[in-house]
């Protein structure tokens, strides 16, 4: 799998690529993997599982994209890291077939848009509290690419939890035909996340920022006492560790971002280390009702930050 894939950096070019992919008889599915480039471990996951999906006759089709549109006016848009040589290698290896990247003018040729996707009310809390705009930004592209390339299938991230409910919701309340498929964490040896802004931190910024995941084991190993032990055990480590600036701590339900009932159910969490933000997130199943003793104790709500 050495292939080079096709590089389309216009719409016009990418339509001429895209046109090729369905010339197989008959045409296996196209499977997008959207991404803001500066590929890591985390992508590598995601490309191997859309190669799967896509089968010896589909195509795996990637974006390269870093969206205006998700940052906010003291975001890191200007500095957010761009290597698409090295990006495009990585393709390559993982039997990539098609990469798209556009610039913005290409992407939003009439400006920033106006008419624009509404994320609804899971849109405004947690992610959507602290970064205003972001997830309008987000599913506004997540659209627009999905018209371009219409994929069979698009992968997704579960470490973009807030996202990848969002998405979902958006195929449903738009009825978008594609299929939304998600993909496990990927995580370096000492358990943070990866991430293209991992690159920020410095050594000891990391060693701050490893707090984050060891708090969401350690609400995790509670979870059959319930949420509110859940959350006390993340809450006790993050507090051993003053210097991660917690956004916030929430457990809530994985489709809709709002409380959590019993069963499945997710500990996520955001935080700054030395001025880079980080999120994670880790799934937990809550007992029935009653059931935690933690619970009963304190019969709290589900986090820190409020999501109505
Ligand atoms: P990004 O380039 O950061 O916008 O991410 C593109 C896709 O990769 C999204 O679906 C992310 O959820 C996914 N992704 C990013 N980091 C990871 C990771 N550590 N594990 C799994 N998926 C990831």
């Amino acid at each position: 799998m050495s292939d080079q894939p096709r590089i389309a950096v216009t719409r016009a070019e990418l339509a001429a690529a895209r046109a090729a992919l369905d010339l197989g008889a008959p045409p296996g599915p196209v499977v997008l993997v959207p991404t803001m480039g500066a590929l890591h471990a985390g992508h590598e996951r995601l490309l191997r599982a859309a190669r799967t999906l896509a089968g010896p006759r589909g195509s795996v089709v990637v974006s390269i994209f870093v969206n205006p549109l998700q940052f906010g006016p003291a975001e890191d848009l200007d500095r957010y890291p761009r290597t698409l040589d090295q990006d495009v290698a990585l393709c390559a290896r993982e039997g990539v077939r098609l990469v798209f990247a556009p610039s913005a003018a290409e992407m939003y040729p009439g400006g920033k848009p106006e008419v624009t996707v509404d994320p609804g009310p899971a849109g405004q809390v947690l992610e959507g509290e602290f970064r205003p705009g972001f997830f309008g930004g987000v599913l506004t592209v997540v659209l627009k690419l999905l018209h371009l390339t219409r994929p069979a299938i698009a992968v997704f991230g579960q470490k973009d939890a807030q996202q990848l409910a969002l998405v979902r919701r958006m195929v449903t309340d738009l009825n978008l035909d594609v299929v939304i498929e998600p993909v496990p964490t990927a995580r370096d040896a000492d358990g943070l996340a990866t991430s293209s802004r991992n690159r920020y931190l410095s050594a000891a910024d990391r060693a701050v920022a490893l707090a984050l995941p060891r708090a969401l084991r350690a609400g995790q190993a509670r979870a059959a006492e319930g949420e509110g032990a859940v959350l006390a055990a993340a809450r006790d480590v993050l507090r051993a560790e003053p210097a991660l600036a917690v956004d916030y701590v929430a457990v809530v339900d994985p489709g809709t971002f709002g409380p959590a009932g019993p069963g499945p159910a997710l500990l996520v969490a955001a935080a700054r280390a030395g001025g880079t933000r980080l999120i994670d997130n880790m799934p937990v199943v809550l007992p029935a009702q009653g059931a935690g003793a933690q619970d009963a104790a304190t019969g709290g709500p589900a986090g820190d930050a409020a999501h109505h």
